[in-house]
């Protein structure tokens, strides 16, 4: 498996001007070796070789790359094709990263992961890793994240994690990663820490970008077999961006593949809930690396909101912001109920339920597509399926009536 960017990012962990390493020295010493123990990982064959099994043998892959055609003629201009990570083993693209990280954990004889968990689905993709390799699992989790989402709690339980309520802060995500962190530096001797998405320190950016690169790597190969010739455009949802990054880095030097990322504009850009760190955060520090953030006055990350929970980051992964300053990749954001109209349509034109996340790529991708050409190809990634937003997606119709 390679990238193409070979030099993102440089020796120190910077995507240009942002990521890097910004911890006490305690931390920063265990992210350091972390990275030595990746590299070689890496360079193994064995090690490469066991990756491409179990995702072969566990997750499912290679994902389809499905030519959307009903979707295609009722848009009536390029030709749109969809990445199904969705169809993935626990419905999305995460697992990748989790068994990535898991085989790293095993490589090095720990035992013992910890993870964050917001809505819970990289929660769950870690307790679901932990049950296959038979690895103790703690999940740390905003209070009121379990309350809110007691489900994914009682998935978690099932694969036999255990939940811890974070009771700081405002009790949701970033408290949650801040109590993983914390064990970390008192644990790091038998523990691994599974982060999420491509954010947090040096080295995990670059490893989560890493083992999400089979997405990209794909698309490549089959739309070289379904087209003869790459994509035009790709169209990712942006949380923290593994999904995204995943999907573009292996095309970086591809410079004629346009790469479009789209972000959570909530309840409007210019209202204070949506959670777009891109189009309208300012250059920061948040969990130990920098890059743009929604942030008051005081550099302390402001309460976002989305109504796809998995996208509900104040900042957002490194290389993504590098891409934005240097130009190679574009950033547009969608609303919450541009959203929701998408999640009705993929489901009614393809029969196709997108996750929530999703259908801010898919309702992008449509209006990308309907005003190009029918020579362009445009590839929208379906980062997860939309089974756990159901409910939620019920209860806000009956608002929108
Ligand atoms: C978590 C999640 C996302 C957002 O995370 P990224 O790291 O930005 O990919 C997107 N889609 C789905 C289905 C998710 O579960």
């Amino acid at each position: 498996m390679m990238t193409t960017n070979k030099n993102l990012p440089d020796n120190n962990g910077f995507f240009g001007d942002f990521g890097g390493r910004f911890l006490p020295d305690e931390l920063s010493k265990i992210m350091a070796e972390l990275k030595n123990e990746f590299e070689e990982a890496k360079n193994s064959d064995d090690f490469r070789e066991e990756f491409k099994t179990y995702l072969k043998d566990y997750v499912g892959r290679p994902s389809l790359f499905y030519y959307a055609e009903k979707l295609t003629k009722e848009l009536g201009g390029a030709k749109v094709y969809l990445k199904r990570e969705d169809l993935n083993h626990t419905g999305s693209h995460k697992i990748n990263n989790v068994i990535g990280q898991a085989l790293l954990a095993k490589r090095l004889g720990k035992k013992r992961i910890i993870a964050e968990t917001g809505a819970g689905q990289h929660g769950v993709a870690t307790a679901t890793a932990c049950a296959l390799f038979d690895m103790e699992c703690i999940v740390y989790m905003g209070e009121e994240d379990v309350r809110r989402q007691a489900l994914n709690v009682f998935r978690m339980e099932l694969l036999g994690a255990k939940v811890v309520a974070v009771k700081d802060g405002t009790r949701t995500l970033k408290d949650a990663v801040d109590a993983a962190l914390t064990d970390l530096m008192g644990s790091y001797k038998d523990t691994f820490y599974m982060l999420g998405s491509a954010v947090g320190p040096d080295p995990y950016p670059q490893m989560v970008k890493y083992f999400q690169s089979v997405i990209g790597e794909e698309i490549k190969e089959q739309c070289m077999q379904a087209e003869g010739r790459l994509p035009d455009y790709l169209v990712a949802c942006v949380g923290g961006g593994s999904n995204a990054i995943g999907m573009f880095a292996p095309f970086y030097e591809d410079k004629d593949v346009k790469l479009v990322g789209v972000e959570p504009a909530g309840r409007g850009l210019d209202t204070p809930d949506h959670a777009a760190s891109i189009t309208k955060g300012t250059k920061g520090i948040i969990h130990g690396f920098k890059c743009f953030v929604l942030q008051d006055d005081k550099g302390e990350p402001l309460p976002v909101y989305s109504i796809a929970a998995g996208l509900d980051y104040p900042g957002v992964g490194p290389e993504h912001c590098f891409y934005a300053e240097s130009g190679r990749a574009e950033y547009g954001s969608v609303t919450d109920k541009q959203a929701v109209d998408a999640f009705l349509y993929l489901s009614k034109t393809e029969g196709i339920i997108p996750a929530i996340e999703s259908s801010h790529a898919v309702s992008y991708g449509c209006q990308l597509a309907r005003n190009l050409p029918k020579d362009k190809i445009v590839v929208i990634n379906l980062s997860g399926r939309g089974d756990k937003d159901v409910h939620e997606i019920a209860h806000v119709l009956k608002e929108y009536m």
